[in-house]
């Protein structure tokens, strides 16, 4: 279907780009346009003015600092799986990067877009809580942190408010280990469930598809028994939809969630 007319503002500046949103509350921030294109030939949004992003240069890339790795939200998927700093410093986001969807959504794709439009079965949010990153918000105001673990805050559902933008993602150091693993519809398919986890002294796993936003979930060792429990207590109340019903989506978490302790534990050794 074709797009309904839309208003396009391609700003070289974060301050103009803000700007923007701010003056229109009908703006829409474009990055990769891969889901908001979609849900706009679709009519299930209808922005009266799109943002594009792609010529800010201070949302790109990927920077090496003290403390470990800065994402630019506008880094797309594949400089995220392929990013050498990344490789080195926590290997778990380009591994999971590397596994989204197909090449050309990779390319196209942001991180920024990707933990913006929250969808509860993407692969970088449960990552991005386990391994403790911060997200960074531009607004009128300035610019303010939100840990992971506050910034998704239901379906479609972000910390970030009207007029704001996610300028930037950072990523600490590894000090353990890190894990991640999924089963999907078919080869590349979007997730059934997920689940990462970091060990680092404490055992933190996420869970993703189970819930509106990762489920974050602390548990006493990395070993299967206490992941399961864990798991278990959750209480999870899972949708279910055609590709899956609800207790298998749980039967997968608790799955998932000690595939993926495994792995972070083999890393951290
Ligand atoms: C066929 C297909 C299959 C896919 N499969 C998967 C999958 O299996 N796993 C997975 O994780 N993802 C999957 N995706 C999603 C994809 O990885 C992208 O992350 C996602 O489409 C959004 O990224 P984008 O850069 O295209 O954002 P856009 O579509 O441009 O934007 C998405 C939303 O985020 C907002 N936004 C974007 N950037 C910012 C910002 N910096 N600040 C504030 N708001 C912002 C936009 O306003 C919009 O509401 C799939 C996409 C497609 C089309």
């Amino acid at each position: 279907m074709l797009l309904a007319s839309v208003e396009y503002a391609r700003p070289s500046s974060l301050d103009e780009a803000l700007s923007l949103l701010a003056a229109n509350p009908n703006a829409r921030a474009l990055a990769g346009g891969q889901t908001l294109i979609n849900v706009m030939k679709a009519r299930i949004a209808a922005p009266e003015l799109l943002v594009d992003l792609n010529a800010i240069p201070e949302l790109r890339g990927i920077q090496e600092t003290d403390n470990g790795l800065e994402l630019g939200a506008m880094a797309t998927c594949t400089q995220l799986a392929r990013h050498e700093a990344v490789h080195r410093e926590r290997p778990i986001l380009a591994k999971v990067a590397a596994q989204i969807a197909d090449v050309q959504v990779r390319n196209r794709g942001t991180v920024g877009g990707n933990v913006c439009s929250n969808d509860p079965t993407n692969h970088l949010p449960p990552v991005l809580v386990a391994v403790g990153a911060t997200m960074s918000i531009a607004g009128a105001s300035g610019i303010r942190l939100v840990p992971a673990e506050e910034f998704f805050v239901g379906v479609y559902l972000t910390a970030v408010g009207p007029g704001e933008l996610l300028t930037g993602i950072s990523v600490p150091r590894r000090q353990g280990g890190d894990g991640f693993a999924s089963v999907t519809i078919g080869a590349d398919g979007t997730c059934i469930a997920n689940a990462a986890a970091t060990v680092n002294g404490s055992t933190r796993i996420v869970l993703g598809c189970v819930a509106a936003k990762p489920v974050l979930l602390e548990a006493p060792s990395a070993d299967e028994p206490a992941v399961r429990a864990v798991v278990d207590d959750a209480t999870l109340d899972p949708p279910s939809d055609v590709h899956a019903p609800a207790a298998y989506r749980r039967q997968l978490a608790a799955v998932l969630a000690v595939r993926a302790a495994r792995q972070a534990t083999r890393e951290a050794a």
